[in-house]
Formats: C-alpha cells, sequence, structure tokens
C-alpha cells in the first residue's frame, strides 16, 4: 500500500499529539477534533482499510480497541460513554489509507451518524 501521513507518525517522521504508545499500537489527538476528546488509534502495520484485514490480524485489531478503551478511561469519559468508529472507503468518508480507530467522547453523540 502506499505511505500515508499515518505511516510517518507510526515510524517516528511526522509529529503527533501521541498520548499512547507500544510496540504495536499508536495513539494521537486528531487534528482536526470532532468532540471535546478525538483520539486516532492505529496498528504500526501498515493495513489499508478495514477490508484489508488478515485473519493473522484478528489479535492487533482487538488490541486497538483495547487501547481505545484504555485512552477513554484515562482521559475521563469511560463512564459518561464514547465511541468507535472505523471509517471504510469512500462513502464512509475515509481519507487516511492506514487503518484507524476514531475515538470520540466529551460530548453527546448522535445517532444515527450522518
Ligand atoms: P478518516 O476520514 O476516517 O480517514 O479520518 C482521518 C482523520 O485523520 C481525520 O479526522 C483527520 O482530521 C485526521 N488527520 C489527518 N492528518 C492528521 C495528522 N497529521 N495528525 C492527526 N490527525 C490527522
Amino acid at each position: 500500500m502506499p505511505d500515508t501521513v499515518f505511516g510517518k507518525i507510526a515510524r517516528g517522521e511526522l509529529d503527533a499529539d501521541i498520548v499512547y504508545e507500544d510496540d504495536e499500537v499508536v495513539a494521537f489527538r486528531d487534528l482536526n477534533p470532532q468532540a471535546p476528546l478525538h483520539v486516532l488509534i492505529i496498528p504500526r502495520k501498515p493495513i489499508a482499510t478495514l477490508n484489508d484485514v488478515a485473519a493473522a490480524d484478528a489479535a492487533l485489531i482487538g488490541r486497538l480497541f483495547q487501547v481505545a478503551a484504555e485512552v477513554a478511561a484515562r482521559e475521563g469519559v469511560a463512564e459518561q460513554g464514547y465511541r468507535t468508529v472505523i471509517n471504510c472507503n469512500a462513502q464512509a468518508g475515509q481519507t487516511v489509507y492506514h487503518l484507524h480507530v476514531h475515538l470520540l467522547g466529551g460530548r453527546a453523540l448522535q445517532w444515527p451518524p450522518g
């Protein structure tokens, strides 16, 4: 897959406001936040979209959501509630083709989403 800004962040080549990182996962604040808390959780491994997840990636995808819950707790939104979203491809509004989970919280979120 082509390199992306998130690949550069994962490799430490581009600055980001990182809130969590380990060998497999990086979480950083969105540049254009849509809620008081808006963090993106990415695998270091470049996977373009949810469609490209292989069976061997199952544990890694689970880690993304574990990290989302950990960050939500640390940022104080776990009890009030928060949302995790993965946009897949153009019609869902995906703009960066490196798989990422949006963690949104800190305000009431509408349903259904737009
Ligand atoms: P999506 O539309 O699901 O692909 O989400 C991409 C998100 O990445 C958007 O919310 C952007 O605001 C965010 N974004 C793009 N570039 C950066 C960056 N360099 N650092 C942090 N967030 C970014």
